[in-house]
């Protein structure tokens, strides 16, 4: 007799053979499409999580898995030792997308940020003429920019950072959304190479900062001769209602340089989306005055650049123009974010509702450490919608961008009556 595999059996052999690096929801899923995806047991859930922003493009979108399947069948790695007749041409779609003049390209997001600050700091001391090791880039604290040594250095989340330490020096925290500690630290250190900054902070619980904020940063670095580096690898790609976050209320697809709400970053971090989640691809962005101070030998990645991560990107940020994400992302946003103002109106179990476009979180109405967030993700789960809790108490909902109108209002009635039952407790 074949043993009926059930949830219990996959998630006993994960805790059993793994490292216990995540506590994920216990759903254990096994295939995807659009909006949906299915667990081993056949049961069908609306994704509100798409994989942290990765799945902008909806699971499997045909096109996407096409290009990675004509491409896997072609040629899928040469290194860089050689060219190959992908990368010039991704190279080439990607700047035009997003208006810079050079892309250097990577695997992971963490991996590009990683990048974004060598770049920095190499700029720092090749041509801003900052003495040797003396560099400092200002960060914002509750940032989250991925999991390698140098960036956990920086972080202000416990679970991150202790006991992982020596940590890197070189980075000075300000509050997120704070352009006076900005300034303050402009004018007092002669030596900052750059700003690292999420223009939403995702991870920390969908912090959307005051429209200004990024705008502001951005005349204080030009006049202080720092870097501006955004990073958008959650909220880039259509995410937040606008191409990039850091486009603010511009809705031009890509072409926003003319637009006045656009702050235009030194150095774009993109990650997550730019593949639609079929294949690990990041990329940093920046003109060539600032790229090109990495020259051979001095960065490099054997998988970056592959061309399957070029076949793939270009098709999926492709479907972003061709589908009309961005502008979905941002119509469908303002819907949720109204029906569940209505709704927390009279609650008791919510507080408040943030977000842009269809990056948006619940704040739950119990202590940062109440498991509270949790049951209600389990209670989503149970009701057919998959979500999960940023930080204690807050839950982020970050549906795929294909989602229609009909669905979405779907998915509300699902969070409100969820919510609901939570209320008289
Ligand atoms: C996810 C994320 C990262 C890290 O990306 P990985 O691919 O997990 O390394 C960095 N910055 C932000 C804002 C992110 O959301």
């Amino acid at each position: 007799m074949e043993e009926i595999a059930t949830a219990t059996h996959f998630i006993d052999l994960e805790l059993e053979n793994g490292a216990h690096d995540y506590h994920p929801i216990p759903v254990v899923l096994e295939r995807g499409e659009g909006v949906y995806l299915w667990d081993v047991e056949g049961k069908k859930y609306f994704d509100f999580l798409s994989a942290y922003s990765a799945v902008n493009q909806g699971h499997c979108h045909p096109r996407i898995v096409n290009a990675l399947k004509n491409q896997a069948e072609t040629l899928t790695l040469t290194s860089r030792a050689f060219h190959n007749n992908k990368l010039g041409a991704y190279m080439q779609y990607v700047t035009d997308y997003f208006n810079f003049e050079r892309l250097l390209p990577s695997n992971t997001g963490a991996e590009a940020v990683e990048a974004a600050i060598k770049i920095c700091r190499k700029w720092g001391y090749t041509v801003k003429g900052i003495a040797e090791e003396k560099a400092e880039i200002i960060v914002c604290s509750q940032n989250f920019h991925g999991r390698t040594s140098t960036i956990i250095s920086f972080s202000s989340d416990p679970g991150s950072k202790s006991n992982f330490g020596p940590h890197a020096k070189g980075f000075i925290t300000i509050p997120y959304n704070d352009t006076e500690s900005l300034e303050a630290v402009l004018e007092t250190h002669p030596n900052i190479a750059g700003f690292l900054v999420e223009p939403i902070q995702g991870e920390a619980g969908v912090y959307t900062p005051d429209d200004d904020f990024i705008k502001k940063a951005r005349t204080l670095c030009t006049e202080f001769n720092v870097l501006l580096m955004a990073d958008e690898i959650q909220t880039g790609i259509g995410r937040t209602g606008s191409l990039l976050a850091v486009c603010g209320s511009c809705t031009c697809e890509g072409h926003c340089e003319q637009q006045q709400n656009y702050s235009r970053p030194d150095i774009l971090i993109l990650g997550k989306a730019i593949s639609g989640g079929t294949y690990p691809v990041s990329a940093v962005l920046c003109d060539s005055e600032i790229m090109d101070v990495i020259q051979p030998g001095q960065h490099g990645s054997t998988f970056g650049g592959n061309p399957m991560a070029c076949s793939v990107a270009m098709e999926a940020l492709e479907v972003i123009r061709d589908e009309k994400l961005t502008q979905n992302a941002r119509r469908l946003g303002n819907l949720f974010r109204v029906e569940i103002q209505k709704y927390i109106e009279r609650s008791t179990i919510v507080t408040k509702v943030r977000g842009r476009g269809l990056l948006n979180a619940i704040v739950i109405n119990d202590s940062e450490e109440s498991k509270t967030a949790w049951d209600i993700c389990l209670k989503l789960k149970e009701n057919g919608l998959l979500a999960k809790p940023t930080h204690g108490n807050i839950i982020r909902f970050a549906p795929p961008l294909v989602m229609t109108e009909d669905e979405l209002k779907t998915c509300i009635h699902i969070i409100t009556t969820t919510l609901k039952s939570f209320e008289t407790k």
